[in-house]
C-alpha cells in the first residue's frame, strides 16, 4: 500500500489509517478480542497507521493488536483535556493503556474549538509541547471540524499535523463551507503541516458513494492518510481494495456497514449536556427535551456516554 510522509514529521504513513471510533463503545462496541483481530489483519497486510483517542475507549483493542507484531505501527491519539494536568494525566493514560514508552503522534481533540483554541487550551498545549521536549511524545498536532481552527494551527509552529474534517459533501464542517476548508488545507500543506483527513465518509453517510467519497479526499493535494473506521474484517477488505486500486465487486461493497441513526428516547429530561458535547451542534433542547438534526448528524457517538438518562441510541 502507498505510503506518504506526514508534513515535515519524517513519518511515512499509509494512505489507509485504521481509525477506530467504528469499532469503539461508544459506537459499534466491538469487544477487545475481535476488534483487536480485525486491526491486526490491517497491519499484516500492511496498513501502519492506526488513528485513536482517549474518549474512544479504543487502547485495549490497540494494545492487543500490536502485542507482538514486529512491523511498524505508527499511533496517533488525541485528548479533550483543556488544563496542563488533565493532558498530562490523558498521555500516562495513553503510555499505560497502549503499553508503550512513546506516543507517536498526540492530538489536541478540538472538535468544535474556534480561532481562540490555543488560548483556551494553553495548558493541554503546553503540556503536549513539554512531553516532546521530554521524548515522550514525538509529534503534536490538533483534530478539528472548525475551518478557524485548521487557520489558526497553521500559525502555530508546534503544531506539525492537522486532522480535519473533509468529505465531498462538505458535512460536518462548522464555520464554513467545503471551500472554506479546502481553502484552509491547502494552506496548511503550503505550510508543511501533515494533513490526514477525518469523515471522509460522512460518518457513514456517504457510503453508497463509498469509491467516489473516497477518491474525493485521496485527490485532496497533501492529504497523506484517510481515517476510515472500520469493524469487521469484511470493511477492511473493501478498503485495502480500495487503497490498492482493485476493483470491489458489488457483492463485498453490500456488506460494508450500514447506515444507522441518532434516536432520543423519552427517557430524555432535557439536562442538555448532549447538547453541549456535539462536535457538529446537531443537537437542541426543544420543549426541554433534545432533538438531533439529522442532516448535521456524523453519527460519532460522542454524546452518548454523556446522557445521565442513558436516553440516547445509535441503531
Ligand atoms: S443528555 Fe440525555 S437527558 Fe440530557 S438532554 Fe441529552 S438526551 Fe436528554
Ligand atoms: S448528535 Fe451525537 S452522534 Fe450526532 S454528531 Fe452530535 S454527538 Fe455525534
Amino acid at each position: 500500500m502507498k505510503k506518504n510522509l506526514l508534513g515535515q514529521t519524517g513519518l511515512e504513513v499509509t494512505e489507509l489509517c485504521f481509525g477506530s471510533l467504528a469499532m469503539s463503545p461508544l459506537q459499534a462496541k466491538v469487544s477487545i478480542e475481535e476488534g483487536a483481530a480485525v486491526i491486526r489483519k490491517a497491519l499484516d497486510e500492511g496498513v501502519n497507521f492506526i488513528d485513536t483517542a482517549e474518549m474512544y475507549l479504543t487502547n485495549p483493542h490497540i494494545a492487543q493488536a500490536i502485542k507482538d507484531f514486529d512491523g511498524e505501527v505508527i499511533i496517533a491519539t488525541k485528548s479533550t483535556a483543556t488544563s496542563y494536568e488533565d493532558m498530562e494525566k490523558s498521555i500516562n493514560n495513553s503510555l499505560k493503556e497502549l503499553g508503550r514508552d512513546y506516543l507517536d503522534i498526540f492530538l489536541l481533540h478540538a472538535a468544535r474549538g474556534g480561532k481562540d483554541i490555543f488560548e483556551v487550551r494553553q495548558g493541554a498545549y503546553n503540556c503536549l509541547k513539554d512531553y516532546k521536549d521530554k521524548g515522550i511524545i514525538k509529534h503534536i498536532g490538533i483534530s478539528t471540524h472548525s475551518v478557524d481552527v485548521v487557520n489558526a494551527a497553521i500559525l502555530e509552529e508546534d503544531i506539525e499535523i492537522i486532522f480535519p474534517i473533509i468529505n465531498m459533501n462538505g458535512m460536518g464542517i462548522i464555520d464554513g463551507d467545503l471551500d472554506d476548508m479546502l481553502n484552509a488545507i491547502e494552506k496548511a500543506r503550503q505550510a508543511k503541516k501533515g494533513l490526514y483527513a477525518m469523515k471522509a465518509l460522512a460518518g457513514g453517510n456517504l457510503i453508497h458513494k463509498l469509491e467516489d467519497a473516497i477518491d474525493y479526499v485521496r485527490n485532496i493535494n497533501g492529504m497523506s492518510s484517510i481515517a476510515i473506521g472500520m469493524i469487521n474484517t469484511q470493511e477492511l477488505d473493501v478498503n485495502l481494495r480500495i487503497f490498492r486500486n482493485e476493483a470491489v465487486p458489488e457483492e463485498m461493497k453490500n456488506t460494508s456497514k450500514s447506515t444507522k441513526k441518532l434516536f432520543i428516547t423519552n427517557y430524555c429530561k432535557g439536562c442538555g449536556k448532549c447538547v453541549e458535547t456535539c462536535p457538529n451542534f446537531a443537537l437542541s433542547l426543544q420543549g426541554n427535551k433534545a432533538v438531533v438534526d439529522h442532516d448535521k448528524c456524523l453519527l460519532c457517538g460522542y454524546c452518548n456516554p454523556v446522557c445521565p438518562m442513558f436516553a440516547l441510541r445509535l441503531l
